[in-house]
């Protein structure tokens, strides 16, 4: 059969799914672990992934331990630099100010969000971003977008709450404390690999 070539719009989708996906699946394995809240992210570079990391606020005892600051540290050691100007990041939610801060010092010119902060903020989580911010951001020659389609859907579905799930995980479901402590132990949901 002939081959048919993929128009550039749908290989350009198709690698934006495969970096959410891997970003995604950090989020649930940051909870899986007992490492902190559903967020991941990874670092690419020349079209490979450098980096893939998740939130460790829990488990460093450090409020700024978010995913994309911990795959920004990661990659400055691995590459033995700070300028990150030829990669790009991936990050399941969209970065809070602090990591877009980062992100401009590492100076990143790529990013690309899964998940709207107004989810996890829905689902309990301090992310709030004024747009403003993210427009300076912008006009300062970061590229900031958001996903779409599937790999929007998956990134937000990191934010359902799984005690709200019918079936087994809600006769695990735990009571009291925030979104974390529910979920903990039954967020293994990274079903994509
Ligand atoms: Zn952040």
């Amino acid at each position: 059969m002939a081959s048919m070539e993929a128009p550039p719009q749908a290989a350009a989708q198709d690698r934006d799914y495969k970096l959410m996906k891997e970003a995604v699946c950090e989020a649930y394995r940051a909870v899986d672990r007992g490492d902190g809240g559903p967020f991941g992210a990874v670092i690419v570079r020349d079209d490979a992934v450098l980096v893939s990391c998740h939130n460790l606020v829990r488990k460093n005892t450090d409020p700024s331990a978010h995913a994309e600051v911990t795959a920004i540290r990661q990659a400055c050691r691995r590459l033995g630099k700070v300028d990150l100007s030829d990669c790009e990041i991936f990050a399941s939610c969209e970065p809070c100010p602090m990591c877009i801060a980062l992100i401009r010092a590492s100076k990143i010119k790529k990013v690309v969000y899964g998940a709207k902060a107004e989810a996890a903020v829905a689902a309990g989580f301090d992310a709030s971003i004024p747009e403003a911010f993210v427009e300076y951001y912008r006009k300062s020659g970061i590229e900031i977008r958001q996903v779409q389609g599937e790999a929007a859907r998956i990134a937000d579905k990191v934010f359902e709450k799984p005690w709200e799930i019918p079936g087994e995980a809600m006769q695990r479901r735990r009571t009291g404390g925030g979104w974390f402590e529910k979920a903990k132990g039954m967020v293994i949901r990274c079903l994509w690999n």
